[in-house]
């Protein structure tokens, strides 16, 4: 989906997207597994599929060397999909190891899948990656 940077970041803060997700995608880290959640969400919607593939942890069942086609999946998913909004359901931090649980209100092919996620984050070398996720 095209977004323009001056637009309301779609993670639903109401920061605009340069001054919130975009940061993280050009490179700013997270200081927190929620700023790392709602910035790859952000990243599925404007398809920025490198953020994505560099914020996943390699035990990931999506995690492949092979990064060409791993990207072209993000991409073709980001372009299936309209994101219609992301509900922060849970946060547990931690130092190493947090888990958010979130809803995310997704439409492909004319078809609402809403879904709630629990997600697993680790803190590897001073960044947070995603690790897996269990859907409800
Ligand atoms: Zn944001």
């Amino acid at each position: 989906m095209k977004i323009s940077v001056n637009s309301p970041c779609p993670c639903g803060s109401s920061k605009k997207l340069k001054k919130c997700c975009k940061l993280f995608h050009n490179g700013l880290n997270a200081s927190n597994a929620l700023e790392l959640m709602k910035s790859r969400y952000s990243a599925y919607v404007v398809g920025d599929s490198k953020y994505i593939m560099k914020t996943t942890h390699e035990e990931n069942p999506d995690y492949t060397d092979d990064k060409d086609s791993w990207s072209e999946s993000i991409k073709e998913f980001s372009k299936n999909s309209e994101f219609n909004g992301l509900v922060i359901l849970e946060f547990i931090d931690g130092e190493n190891e947090a888990y958010v649980t979130f809803k995310a209100l997704i439409t492909q092919h004319g078809n609402d899948v809403s879904f709630v996620e629990k997600s697993k984050f680790f803190k590897i070398n001073g960044l947070w990656l995603y690790h897996s996720g269990v859907i409800d």
